[in-house]
C-alpha cells in the first residue's frame, strides 16, 4: 500500500503523562460506595476525572467517597439509584447531565450474589442477581452510549467519543457450580460487552470487559476472612495471592484512559492466574 493510499488515522493516541490521564473527564461508577467500585471511584478521581458516585444503600459511605474524590481536586457527587430500574438509572444520568454536562467514562461495576444450590434457587433469587448484573449493565450502558452518539469526539479530551468498562468476573469463563445465577449474569455480560463494542465501534466508543479474580472486598469475605478459607482460596490462585481492589482500580483507569486507544471489545483479567486451570500445573 503506497502512503497516498493509507486511509486517514483520525485522532490517534498523544504521549499522556503518566499521572491525571483522565483530566476534564467526566466518570460515573455504578455501586461505588464498597469494594471494587469505591476503588475504581477514586482511582478515576485521582487521575482527574470528575466522579459520579453511584449507590443503592448507604448513604454515609457514599458521602465518604465523594469526600475523599473531592481531596484529589476534582468534582464528585453521590447519585442513589437502583441499577436494575430504568426509571432510577435514566434519573441518575440526567443528574450527571445537569451537574457535569456529559459523561466520557461508565464503568458498569455494580453487582451481587444470591447464591443456592440449583434445585433449591428460587425465582427471586435468579432475577435478582440478573436484573442488577445484567440488566443494570444494558441500562446504563445503553444511556451512556445515547450521550457519547449526541456528543461524537471532543479531541481536547479523549481521542474515543466515550468508554465503557463493564465489571465482570473469571465467571464469565469458569463455571461456578451453587452459584449459576452469578454465572450466567457474567456470561452474559461478556457477551453484551463484545457486541455493543462491534456495533459502536465505528463511532468511536471503545467498550472493554474486566474481570476480577477473588478480590478481598465485602462481596466474598467468607472466602478469605480465615486462615483456612484463605489457604483454601490459595488453591485456585497460582500467584499466591488475593487481589486488592487497587488492583482491579489501575485496569480501569488504563482502560478509560486514552493509553489503551486501541482497545476494543477486550476483556482485561485481573486474577492473579486464576484462569489458567490451576489444577494442571502438577497433574492432568
Ligand atoms: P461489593 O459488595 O463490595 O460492592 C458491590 C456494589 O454494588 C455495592 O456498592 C452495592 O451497593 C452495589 N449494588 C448492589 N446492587 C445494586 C443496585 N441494584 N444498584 C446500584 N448498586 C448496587 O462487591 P465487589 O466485590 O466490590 O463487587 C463489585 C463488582 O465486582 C461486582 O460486579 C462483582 O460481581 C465483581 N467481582 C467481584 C469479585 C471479587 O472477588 N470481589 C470478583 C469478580 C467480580
Amino acid at each position: 500500500m503506497t502512503s497516498a493510499s493509507v486511509p486517514a488515522s483520525g485522532t490517534t493516541s498523544p504521549d499522556l503523562p503518566a499521572h491525571r490521564v483522565l483530566s476534564g473527564q467526566k466518570a460515573l461508577v455504578t455501586g461505588a460506595n464498597s469494594g471494587i467500585g469505591m476503588s475504581v471511584a477514586l482511582a478515576l478521581g485521582a487521575a482527574g476525572a470528575d466522579v459520579v458516585v453511584n449507590y443503592v444503600v448507604g448513604d454515609d459511605a457514599a458521602n465518604a467517597v465523594v469526600d475523599e474524590i473531592r481531596r484529589s481536586g476534582v468534582r464528585a457527587i453521590a447519585v442513589k439509584a437502583d441499577v436494575s430500574s430504568e426509571t432510577d438509572v435514566e434519573r441518575m444520568f440526567a443528574t450527571m447531565l445537569s451537574e457535569f454536562g456529559t459523561i466520557d467514562i461508565l464503568v458498569n461495576n455494580a453487582g451481587l450474589q444470591r447464591d443456592a444450590a440449583f434445585h433449591d434457587m428460587t425465582l427471586t433469587e435468579w432475577n435478582t442477581v440478573m436484573n442488577v448484573n445484567l440488566t443494570g449493565q444494558f441500562l446504563c450502558a445503553r444511556a451512556a452510549i445515547r450521550e457519547f452518539l449526541r456528543r461524537g469526539v471532543v479531541p481536547q479530551v479523549s481521542c474515543a467519543a466515550g468508554k465503557i468498562i463493564c465489571m465482570s468476573s473469571v465467571h464469565q469463563q469458569i463455571p461456578w457450580g451453587g452459584h449459576a445465577n452469578y454465572a450466567s449474569s457474567k456470561g452474559g455480560i461478556k457477551l453484551l460487552m463484545e457486541s455493543l463494542a462491534q456495533e459502536v465501534a465505528p463511532q468511536r466508543i471503545r467498550v472493554n470487559g474486566v474481570a476480577p479474580g477473588a478480590i478481598r472486598t465485602p462481596i466474598n469475605t467468607s472466602a478469605w476472612d480465615t486462615k483456612e478459607a484463605y489457604a483454601r482460596l490459595m488453591t485456585l490462585v497460582p500467584y499466591g495471592r488475593i487481589g486488592e481492589p487497587q488492583d482491579v482500580a489501575r485496569a480501569v483507569v488504563w482502560l478509560a484512559s486514552d493509553h489503551s486507544d486501541y482497545v476494543v471489545g477486550t476483556t482485561l483479567y485481573v486474577d492473579g492466574g486464576m484462569t489458567l486451570y490451576p489444577g494442571f500445573a502438577t497433574g492432568g
